[in-house]
């Protein structure tokens, strides 16, 4: 016989990742019939510690908590939810709750602007791999079906067929139903090629902890507001 990976469970708790919140986000999946997917968000703002914990108590109080906050700059890692769990990052698509799309719906907000890609100056470490990881457990393959994340704000493919059918990584501007841009024109190479062999400099810095940060990023640390995601 030969195994269906398109609804395979996998790793719900990232190793290594800090946890945000109360641990819950969202309910069971509604769609799960269909692939795995993951959804790539920018959160229009710096990176650094200060900003770290600014946003992670800003989303969930704003009740759009993703499953994982990621630094770029410092590849801290931090985990709302469950990855086999709704996360409410995404807007519904009609009576569609996006959200609950796949047997899981993996949502990564990273600390970036879509403008200005992360990929072009991001320092991916041990935990980018650990990421990868739990979502290559789900059987999410190493591809973006519904085509490379768009230039920000530039046009973007949001086709049904292919977001409901296709397991594989989505940027939040090729999901049907929503209008946001981002996370812009990330390297997919170099996302799939980081996990692969991480650099392990980032690890220093990811240990800081939350109340021990002077990050001048926070300058930024009101940019977020009513522009996230
Ligand atoms: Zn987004």
């Amino acid at each position: 016989m030969t195994t269906d990976t398109s609804t395979q469970t996998g790793i719900e708790w990232i190793e290594g990742a800090e946890r945000l919140g109360p641990g819950v986000v969202g309910g069971p999946m509604e769609y799960s019939e269909q692939p795995a997917r993951v959804v790539w968000h920018t959160t229009e703002s710096g990176a650094g510690n200060t900003m770290f914990k600014e946003m992670a108590d800003y989303l969930l109080t704003q009740g759009v908590a993703p499953h994982v906050l990621y630094d770029p700059v410092t590849d801290r890692l931090g985990q709302f939810g469950p990855l086999g769990f709704k996360a409410k990052s995404l807007r519904n698509d009609g009576d569609i709750h996006t959200n609950g799309v796949g047997v899981a719906c993996i949502q990564i907000e990273v600390l970036a602007e879509a403008k200005r890609p992360f990929t072009d100056y991001w320092k991916p470490g041990p935990h980018f791999a650990k990421l990868m990881m739990a979502i290559r457990s789900w059987g999410v393959p190493d591809s973006f079906p519904a085509g490379n994340p768009p230039v920000f704000p530039g046009d973007s493919n949001r086709d049904r067929t292919t977001w409901n059918n296709e397991p594989g990584h989505y940027a939040h501007a090729n999901v049907p139903g929503n209008d946001h841009g981002d996370p812009g024109r990330i390297s997919t190479r170099e996302l799939f090629r980081a996990s692969e062999n991480p650099s392990t400099d980032a690890l220093v810095t990811n240990a800081a902890p939350l109340d021990n940060s002077h990050s001048s990023d926070a300058c930024n640390s009101r940019a977020f507001k009513g522009s996230f995601r």
